[in-house]
């Protein structure tokens, strides 16, 4: 086995899973630290830590981009994944959820299960993600470890595993027992010191270890049986069969500490050896034939054909473009030429390195259950499968929405026009969701993203990362178009010129489709009425019809474009002419078929104090909102709707002057819905003023 291989058994490929400033950056340095990587230690409020390389994500606390680092434990290489906390920034999360193998989930003590807890782990539900709680700010006034646990309980409708118990608390917490090995660890300064179990908690510890004994024994059958004739369970069965619990999803661990005040951070480690699950451990990987779409399986091993999930671009100061990989299958060396199945193209394999916290690493070759950062790969873009180009295979794409807000956007110099002009290349190539063009009709460039806070982030990422200052116009929704019956018509492009006309003619049929359903195109031509080739340009013809629709000019989506009748003329047709003779078809159709004007519609989830609580409904009802639910926990109330993209601008700082500064809000796209008549005109009457002006933006 070569050297730089690990046995994949003694690989983790994880993530911390949490909502903001349950501490996450902190265990992240702390766990760094331990693991021996890293030589000092960082706190956040004194911006020096390791993951976080961006200022921005330092000044607001929030990490952004999802790195990976790798790193060392007890034999084990420990890769962590940086998972955002924000749930603004879904499709970051999405990504990352994506290529690990299990995550610890962070609690705060004190708070025990927040509503945005709440987010972060149906997340990773959805995604089978094996889990570890860890609950972390033992130290400090009010915490309640067990109170947390009934709550995950409760709340999250979860079954846990109790592995540990504190001892001391708050200010005295000084460390824990494990319950299946019956041993007590303290921690002082950043060392770790196995103690007697305290006299005080030797009836808690054999009443707890009974209870969670019990627990896991009912996940196997032969314990059970062992547990029922009273004989006794051994520690490595235990742990085996929570091992087992844990990775199957039916039992989550929990356990707890300090990261700040370094207590329990050896034991997490442990704890993510011991029941995380490794790359062999997961599903074989699933994937799809790109010619032929049948499905195929590809297994953790060496031996198989390279098959790797490109997760996360970014762009690096010192190599440029990195493009961070999650090996499934197969191996690959520097330099290797490898096919973009999902483009069907060929790219290059670089450099290869792996991302330590404070070095790289260059590295030979690849292997199964690895995630390294590529250079040099070009045409590579997040979500896109790379494969050996002998054996294809696609996997399933990282799904990214599309924007629905936009902003134009301009140097405040002349002179860095061309400087934006690049930053914001490179900020697109980053993040999927960030798209960048020009307006043709007023040369303007415009940015559209996911919501006003991602756009202000990107901006600011502008200004520190790449030094251009710009300004910033009005947000700008991104209205679409949608049909709300079934039409037909007919489209005919016939020129008599001289020698060579043109001839195309067909009949459409257009009909509404589910949201969210996009384009679909379908030939019901039969006894060849239009030639074979002809066929595709009139789907092309369509499709260039929907891009700004008949009410206001914006996107129609949601449609379903039938040809079914036509005819051809053996000398003047053309492609061309039946492109022309298709788009004149669909929009007469759509013109018949009551299109309407469609909007984003975001889900909005605020946290208040209760006495806010009327006036933050108030001022949601005037924003057009649909409340969903009003749920309270305490004094905390979670409110969740959804409203009109176009009511959020400026939600937040409306917030904070409701509750003194006391609420937080998130929100993240939904969905599209009609919007009502009255605003329906307001936008048709700006459209025809600006463009009458030609100044629409
Ligand atoms: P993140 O937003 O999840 O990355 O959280 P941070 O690591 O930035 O932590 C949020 C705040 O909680 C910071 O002020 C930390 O110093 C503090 N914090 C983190 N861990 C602990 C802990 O174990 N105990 C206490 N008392 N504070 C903590």
């Amino acid at each position: 086995m070569n050297e730089a291989q690990k046995p994949l058994t003694k690989t983790r490929n994880i993530g911390f899973i949490a909502h903001i400033d349950a501490g996450k950056t902190t265990l992240t340095e702390r766990v760094l630290y331990y693991t021996g990587r890293t030589y000092r230690l960082g706190e956040v409020h004194e911006g020096t830590t390791v993951m976080d390389w961006m200022d921005q994500e330092r000044e607001r606390g929030i990490t952004i981009t999802a790195a990976a680092t790798t790193t060392e434990w007890d034999g084990h290489r420990i890769n962590i994944i940086d998972t955002p906390g924000h749930v603004d920034f879904t499709a970051e999360v999405e990504r990352s959820l994506r290529v690990l193998d299990g995550g610890v989930v962070l609690f705060d003590a004190v708070a025990g299960v927040q509503p945005q807890t709440e987010t972060v782990w149906r997340q990773a539900e959805r995604y089978s993600v094996p889990r570890i709680c860890f609950i972390n700010k033992m130290d400090r006034l009010g915490a309640d470890f067990l109170r947390t646990v009934d709550m995950i309980t409760d709340r999250l409708r979860t079954k846990v595993a109790v592995i540990h118990l504190p001892i001391g608390s708050e200010a005295s917490f000084r460390g824990v027992v494990d319950l299946i090995e019956r041993r007590g660890y303290e921690y002082e300064d950043d060392k770790v010191q196995e103690v007697e179990v305290p006299a005080s908690m030797a009836a808690d510890v054999e009443r707890f270890r009974d209870e969670v004994v019990e627990r896991i024994a009912e996940t196997d059958d032969e314990l059970t049986m062992k547990y029922l004739r009273g004989e006794e369970i051994t520690v490595p069965e235990i742990k085996a069969a929570l091992r087992k619990a844990t990775i199957s999803n039916a039992l989550v661990p929990a356990l707890c500490g300090t990261a700040l005040k370094n207590k329990g951070i050896q034991t997490l480690l442990d704890a993510v050896i011991d029941y995380l699950p490794s790359p062999v451990d997961v599903r074989a990987i699933q994937g799809v034939n790109p010619k032929t779409l049948e499905t195929m399986e590809r297994t953790a091993e060496a031996e198989q054909p390279f098959t790797a999930l490109a997760f996360k671009v970014t762009s690096d100061p010192f190599v440029g473009r990195l493009v961070y990989l999650r090996i499934y299958a197969g191996s690959a060396k520097t330099g290797a030429i490898v096919l973009n199945s999902t483009r069907d193209e060929r790219d290059r394999l670089g450099r290869l390195v792996r991302m330590h916290a404070n070095h790289r690493e260059e590295v030979d070759e690849i292997f199964p259950g690895e995630i390294v950062a590529a250079v040099g790969l070009k045409r590579t873009l997040t979500g896109d499968t790379l494969c050996d180009p002998r054996h294809p295979i696609l996997l399933e794409t990282i799904k990214f929405p599309e924007p629905v807000i936009s902003v134009a956007i301009e140097p405040a110099t002349r002179a860095q026009q061309d400087k934006m002009d690049e930053a914001l290349r490179k900020l697109g190539d980053e993040d999927p969701t960030f798209q960048v063009r020009q307006d043709e009709e007023t040369g303007q460039t415009i940015v559209s993203g996911m919501g006003e806070l991602h756009l202000e982030v990107l901006v600011e990422r502008m200004r520190r990362e790449y030094t251009v200052e710009a300004r910033v116009g009005k947000p700008q929704v991104a209205y679409r178009e949608a049909i709300t019956s079934r039409a037909v018509a007919e489209g005919r492009f016939v020129r008599q010129t001289g020698g060579h006309g043109q001839y195309g003619h067909v009949w459409v049929e257009v009909e509404p489709l589910e949201r969210g359903k996009g384009f679909e195109f379908v030939n019901k031509i039969v006894g060849g009425k239009i030639p074979r080739e002809f066929i595709r340009p009139v789907e092309m013809g369509a499709r260039a019809a929907l891009e700004s629709g008949v009410v206001a000019g914006y996107p129609l989506t949601d449609v379903r474009v039938t040809l079914f009748d036509g005819s051809f003329h053996q000398v003047d047709s053309s492609e061309i002419a039946f492109r022309a003779a298709g788009s004149i078809a669909v929009r007469e159709a759509v013109r018949r078929a009551n299109p309407r004007i469609l909007e984003p519609v975001m889900r909005i989830e605020v946290v208040s104090p209760g006495y806010a609580l009327g006036d933050i409904l108030g001022d949601l009802n005037s924003r057009r909102s649909r409340i969903l639910n009003i749920e309270g926990h305490g004094d905390t109330q979670v409110v969740k709707a959804n409203v009109p993209l176009a009511e959020t601008f400026g939600y937040a700082t409306a917030l904070r002057s409701l509750s003194q500064g006391r609420a937080t809000s998130t929100m993240e796209f939904d969905h599209y819905a009609e919007v009502p008549a009255s605003l329906a005109e307001e936008i048709m009457g700006k459209v025809k003023v600006l463009s009458n002006s030609g100044a629409r933006s």
